[in-house]
């Protein structure tokens, strides 16, 4: 189906009339994915032909959004910049009579006298989809649409045929919420002489209720910036896109992105809907943290508990412990905003109903601890004597008295983190609450 022959060129059209988008970002793989496995050239166009709704913000969120995951272009155009070559274009269509001027009863106040429309021919139109299959569309109903609102500012669909046959595209891959333009688009082509390119309209991206993600329902979670901010790493943000409609067909779910680059296959994409699942991408994250060497992650760890708690010397075993935890960086944060880590460095502070196991009772609790203050340090001894009273009724309160909290790692572990003298220190102050 891909003939070797001949040069792949695709291209990734954004306007810029909002923040990089999920959705944009996993366009832009597929458009990179299938430009790098075939040798091809990958295109970035900025479609701002929309003056009012166009931001150089939103322009430069898509560009810092798109070189942070790595996705770099080979050529870079930006539409508002090409305004000679549309209008060339326009007159040509108006000159073969495939457009015309048309005059137009202004609705409201500003509102221009003359625009540009396409004469459309009334015809049924069909094309093969890489993804979709055959796709047949009557364009009668599109009637003479608009193709420019004056020969210097073309709309939409007049700028992407001509920016697609100058710039000699190939494949236009794109969201499936463009297939009903390719009928229009596709006129457009044969007025003004240019080549088809193949299409593959990519599925939508649903969230778990299989709803479309929008910024209404969804807000900032449909935008690149905001799993950045939180710290997703951007190997495996592309890794979560470029399995949300495609799959290897194998086990295989982790890649880097040359390895996305080697597997990708168009024809394996999928036509319905792709679930954007949180759960999914908090894993793929934390099996692309695995793959970071272990020093630089420590360092990470360490600056953010010393932003916290600054002078302490942080034991390796909070980190490992940490790092055991998390599945995004902004975890640390949480954890250690949480408190769940103080305990690490600060005495905690005790409540005499949290350090009795269940059913157990102050004295025998008393007694417990009282037993175990002397053996720190000796695990299978504590092990032991807990086996014959109840494991609960001791090891319960131990890792209360150490840890102040309900839930923390294991006395054992606790113990090797805080030592012996501050060990010894903490059961006796929790023996001193009891008495
Ligand atoms: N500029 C269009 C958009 O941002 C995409 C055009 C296309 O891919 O053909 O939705």
């Amino acid at each position: 189906m891909i003939d070797p022959n001949k040069k792949i060129v695709v291209r990734m059209a954004p306007s810029p009339t909002g923040n990089l988008h999920v959705g944009t970002a996993r366009t832009t793989l597929f458009n990179y994915l299938f430009a790098k496995k075939y040798g091809g050239k990958f295109i970035l166009r900025i479609e701002d032909t929309d003056k009012e709704r166009s931001t150089k913000e939103f322009e430069k969120n898509i560009l810092d959004g798109l070189s942070w995951l790595g996705l770099t272009c080979d050529e870079f155009f930006r539409q508002s910049e090409r305004t000679e070559v549309y209008k060339n274009y326009v007159q040509k269509m108006l000159d073969n009579g495939t457009a015309y001027i048309s005059k137009e009863e202004p609705q409201e106040e500003g509102q221009r006298s003359e625009v540009v429309r396409f004469k459309n021919p009334n015809k049924k139109i069909k094309f093969d989809d890489l993804i979709r299959g055959e796709v047949e569309f009557d364009t009668t109903e599109l009637k003479d649409f608009v193709i420019a609102k004056s020969p210097e500012e073309p709309l939409y669909h007049l700028a992407v045929v001509v920016d697609d046959h100058e710039m000699g595209v190939t494949h236009v891959i794109r969201g499936e919420d463009h297939i009903s333009n390719t009928p229009r688009q596709i006129l457009i082509q044969e007025a003004i002489g240019a080549n088809r390119p193949i299409y593959a309209h990519l599925p939508l991206i649903l969230d778990a209720d299989r709803k479309k993600l929008s910024k209404r329902k969804h807000g900032e979670a449909v935008w690149v910036e905001y799993y950045k901010n939180q710290g997703y790493l951007s190997d495996a943000l592309l890794n979560f896109y470029a399995l949300l409609g495609w799959n290897p067909g194998t086990e295989k779910e982790i890649f880097s992105l040359s390895e996305l680059v080697e597997a990708f296959d168009i024809d394996k994409v999928q036509k319905g809907g792709a679930i954007f699942d949180e759960k999914k991408l908090r894993w793929i994250n934390r099996e692309h943290l695995k793959m970071l060497p272990k020093e630089e992650l420590s360092s990470v760890v360490t600056q953010k508990i010393l932003e916290k708690f600054p002078d302490v010397s942080v034991p390796e075993k909070i980190v490992d412990l940490i790092l055991e935890r998390i599945d995004i960086l902004s975890d640390i944060d949480i954890l250690i905003a949480d408190g769940e880590i103080d305990y690490v460095f600060m005495e905690p502070d005790l409540n005499l109903e949290k350090i009795i196991w269940k059913n157990s009772t102050k004295e025998k609790t008393l007694e417990h601890l009282k037993h175990v203050v002397k053996m720190v340090g000796n695990k299978d001894g504590i092990m032991k004597y807990a086996e014959e009273v109840g494991k609960g009724d001791v090891l319960w309160p131990l890792r209360y008295a150490l840890s102040g909290r309900e839930k923390s790692p294991d006395p054992f572990t606790l113990m090797s983190l805080l030592g012996q003298d501050k060990t010894e220190k903490r059961i006796e102050k929790a023996i001193k609450l009891l008495e």
